[in-house]
């Protein structure tokens, strides 16, 4: 998959891992090591920089329609690369193959979408008394750095990478150590495509690599996705140097769930939205809020499926719940269930840590306010329910939180999802749904609150990863007072 030439990737060149530090990526299920990453010393930071700096100004300059030709190129390249692809997220980052597969689709779909978003750069005309020509155009800011997460590391990093260079900017990736094989195939493609060099640049490395690249007085903007508390470090570095940033950080999304809905699709629902790539996903359900009236059968039947689901190594691809990430993870996940436990939960299914880095489905109920299973970001397989009687209580339970990211309303009654939706503290809730959904075409995805801050999709990432310049064009000489 990789040759051993094949690591960082700077203006359009490959440099390999020998003769610097390394770091390994291990398989979270098997821990065995899948690839060598290099760690980027200080010169290559400042190599990628000046590269991407120095593309900045043709990749900026080519026509709209020709950047969107590369970002079809390698839409193609990535559907040509799809089992290779997939089988890497199932190695390096415990994706079952559903996620895997769902990964590669999006990001082939987004591409597409994507590449027909120089569109956006369209400026306005405002109305003059004069005659006065007066309107703004978008231009780009130049080196944008794009850090991305390991849950979703393909689409995530796509994301930015894609609005960023649609937009006429170049980049520099940083990914998650934990999925930097994963980014190596990401510039594969873009050097399959021929990407002009500098326009696209990966550097490895921790988070101090990121740090770095934030620092340096050529890059012009951060797009991040990650933690809240790395959010909030970015957020301090990057307004101590006026620089542009948007932050999609973590959640604690909560689905509401009434009493009129079929309690089959409910079940499903939730099971989807907490239990997907094992509960690692931002958008998360980490907070099941059931009207009273049904939670008992609801219950039951959540935790029958909860139950049947398939647990292992995904590379059986019957999986359905594949390992922990780490261990680290893994411990946020038995801290949150102890601390659940000495505070008088009860646990119906799962509950405890198999075969060192699983972590079964586990269905709560007894949940209290106090509780960190209600209170911070689990990022595990954790199913606590909640029950209300009234729609405010509903309301005001979930948005007792610090974050606000995704929701789900499941009730058929429109005016009763309207009336929660409408007060839901949230960057994104979803009718009809869970709270895990994102989409290819087109969509504002991201959250308030400690979830973060600007949203993610066409127009919106186009507006953040450009500048406005306001242009007047006098036909009459202005007369002036002196
Ligand atoms: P993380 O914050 O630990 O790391 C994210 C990235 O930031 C990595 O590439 C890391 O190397 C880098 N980094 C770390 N410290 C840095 C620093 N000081 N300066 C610059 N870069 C630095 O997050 P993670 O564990 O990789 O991802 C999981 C978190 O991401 C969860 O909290 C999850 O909710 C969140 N997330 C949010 C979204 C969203 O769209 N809102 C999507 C996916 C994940």
């Amino acid at each position: 998959m990789f040759n051993n030439n094949e690591g960082l990737y700077i203006n359009g060149s490959w440099f390999p891992a020998h003769n610097q530090a390394t770091f390994d990526s291990e398989n979270p299920a098997t821990g065995k090591v899948v690839g060598v990453v290099p760690e980027a010393t200080p010169q290559q930071i400042e190599d990628a920089v000046q590269a991407a700096h120095k593309a900045r100004i043709s990749w900026g300059k080519i026509p709209g329609p020709e950047r969107a030709q590369y970002l079809q190129l390698a839409s193609k390249e990535f559907e040509h690369s799809k089992d290779e692809i997939i089988n890497l997220l199932i190695a390096e980052t415990g994706s079952t193959f559903g996620k895997a597969m769902f990964e590669l689709d999006f990001t082939v779909q987004f591409l597409k979408a994507a590449s027909a978003d120089y569109r956006f750069g369209n400026g306005e005309v405002f109305p003059s008394e004069d005659g006065t020509l007066s309107y703004t155009t978008r231009r780009p800011l130049g080196v944008v750095v794009c850090i991305s997460p390991w849950n979703v590391p393909l689409i995530l990093s796509m994301k930015k990478i894609v609005g960023a260079l649609i937009a006429g900017n170049t980049v520099i990736l940083k990914p998650s150590e934990e999925s930097s094989l994963i980014a190596m195939k990401i510039a594969q493609v873009f050097a399959a495509i021929n990407l002009p060099p500098g326009v696209f640049n990966l550097v490895t490395g921790h988070g101090d690599v990121g740090q770095a690249l934030i620092a340096h007085p050529l890059t012009k903007a951060v797009s991040f996705t990650g933690s809240t508390a790395t959010g909030k470090k970015i957020a301090a570095q990057a307004g101590g140097l006026l620089k542009k940033c948007i932050l999609e950080l973590g959640g604690k999304d909560a689905v509401i769930i009434l009493q009129d809905i079929d309690i089959d699709f409910a079940v499903n629902a939730t099971i989807f939205s907490g239990l997907f790539h094992q509960g690692q996903t931002c958008m998360s359900a980490e907070r099941i809020l059931v009207e009273s009236s049904i939670a008992d059968k609801f219950i039951e039947k959540l935790v029958q499926k909860a139950k049947s689901l398939k647990m292992g190594d995904p590379s059986d691809h019957s999986v359905e719940i594949g390992p922990m990430m780490s261990k680290r993870q893994l411990q946020i996940v038995e801290d949150h269930v102890d601390d659940a436990k000495k505070n008088g939960a009860q646990i119906l299914c799962g509950g405890e840590t198999t075969n060192g880095i699983f972590y079964p489905p586990t269905v709560l109920t007894g949940v209290t306010r106090n509780m960190k299973v209600f209170r911070d970001e689990t990022f595990g397989p954790l199913l606590p329910v909640l029950t209300f009687d009234t729609l405010d209580e509903a309301i005001e339970m979930a948005n007792d939180s610090e974050y606000g990211l995704s929701g789900g309303v499941l009730t058929d009654n429109l005016e009763k999802a309207f009336y929660i939706t409408n007060q839901l503290d949230t960057g994104m809730v979803h009718i009809g749904n869970g709270s895990v959904l994102d989409d290819p075409i087109d969509c504002a995805f991201g959250g308030i609150k400690n979830s973060g801050m600007g949203r993610e999709s066409g127009k919106h990432s186009y507006e953040t990863l450009t500048e406005l310049k306001w242009i007047t064009v006098h036909h009459q000489k202005p007369v002036f007072p002196f």
